[in-house]
């Protein structure tokens, strides 16, 4: 699943549970895949959305249309990003 913020979790982010880790997600109309991860919290891969978007553009041009979020997957999934944090500032 797909989504946008944490809106959706008014009470609070789920856990991933045994065997399941927080993704950067893609979607491309009916294609979905995992693009940076795996985060151990929800709000750490939303943290991470904004980077992802940036370099998912400079790989493919056409990534400007895709929808980015996040979701939850097998921890063993391995995306092509790898484990992407945004940078603190100095
Ligand atoms: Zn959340």
């Amino acid at each position: 699943m797909v989504e946008a913020g944490c809106d959706g979790h008014p009470d609070g982010c789920p856990e991933a549970g045994p065997g399941r880790a927080f993704y950067v997600s893609v979607r491309s109309g009916d294609r979905a895949g995992c693009l940076a991860g795996p985060y151990a919290t929800h709000s750490e891969a939303l943290a991470a959305v904004d980077l992802v978007r940036v370099m998912a553009e400079q790989a493919d041009p056409r990534a400007a249309f895709y929808g980015f979020g996040t979701c939850q997957a097998p921890d063993t999934a391995r995306p092509v990003f790898g484990l992407v944090r945004r940078m603190e500032p100095q």
